[in-house]
């Protein structure tokens, strides 16, 4: 009798945190796993440390905001003919300051790095296999205007409408014009709004293979990021995001998601 293939899950930003943790329980749970990080020497420490629990867990390197990087890795898998059933955006940054700088870099790495490796990596991703967008619920719309808010929540947003928006904060930061125009002041909040609406957006394009695309936050959880005093534990935390991994395939898609239960943005 043929031993059924593992299913696998490739995790981006895990060398640490959030990431990390959830490399674990996706090992925990049966799955082959794909590490990746910018950094080689750290995400190879880490992948040594899940190894090292027993668990099948393989290191690749991945910047997304590197889109040769991105391309690199989405060859070097098919080359070796790998499919993927889980793919988690989770790589992102949370910048010091509020400047053009930081808007370009917050929304490239958390909102067009997450597009990149989802394009780059969808030719390898199984029919019915899912996404997790790593959001937050920083990303509510409160904070921008009533136009803005109309127009991240279209319907009918495309991809080229969304980055075409993306752009457009950055300019406005660049020219001094945010608050007019009705942005919040925070690169970190416009990155997780614009995420959650690329989720929407990519859930429709790909239902058609019935790969599910989700948005999920994993609350507020002690990391670099969230800092010491954070409620949440990164176990219940990156529980959150594997449960978006594994749903049924009569599961929902196109959602943003706490603990399994939708959350408004
Ligand atoms: P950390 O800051 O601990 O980890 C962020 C990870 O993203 C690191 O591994 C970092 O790598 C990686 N990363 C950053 N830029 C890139 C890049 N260009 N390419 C590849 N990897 C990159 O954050 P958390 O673990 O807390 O956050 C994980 C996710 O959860 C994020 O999407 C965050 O927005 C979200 N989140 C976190 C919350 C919290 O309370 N912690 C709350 C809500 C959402 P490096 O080590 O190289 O910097």
């Amino acid at each position: 009798m043929a031993i059924p293939e593992k299913p696998t899950a490739l995790v981006t930003g895990a060398n640490r945190g959030l990431g990390y943790e959830t490399c674990r329980q996706f090992g925990k749970r049966g799955y082959r796993v794909l590490l990746t990080s910018r950094g080689e020497r750290e995400g190879q420490a880490a992948a040594a440390k899940l190894a090292a629990e027993d668990l099948d867990v393989e290191y690749r390197r991945l910047d997304v905001e590197d889109a040769a990087s991105v391309a690199a890795l989405a060859d070097s898998l098919a080359a070796e003919r790998r499919t993927l059933d889980v793919l988690v955006n989770n790589a992102a940054v949370a910048l010091d300051g509020f400047d053009a700088t930081v808007a370009r870099r917050t929304t490239d790495i958390n909102v067009l790095g997450a597009l990149r490796v989802t394009d780059a990596l969808l030719p390898i991703l199984a029919d019915g296999g899912t996404i997790v967008m790593v959001s937050s619920g920083v990303g509510e719309l409160t904070g921008f205007s009533r136009e803005l808010r109309a127009r991240v929540l279209d319907k009918g947003l495309t991809r080229h409408g969304l980055v075409a928006l993306v752009d457009a904060f950055v300019r406005d930061v660049a020219e001094g014009t945010w608050r007019d125009a009705g942005w919040p002041g925070s690169a970190y909040k416009v990155s997780k709004a614009s995420l959650n609406a690329l989720t929407r957006i990519l859930a429709a394009e790909l239902a058609p293979r019935r790969i599910k695309v989700n948005s999920v936050c994993p609350g507020w959880v002690r990391t670099d990021m969230g800092g010491a005093h954070a409620p949440r534990s990164l176990g219940q935390g990156a529980a959150s995001i594997v449960w978006a991994a594994v749903l049924e395939p009569d599961g929902p898609t196109g959602g943003f998601f706490r603990d399994g239960k939708p959350i408004p943005w």
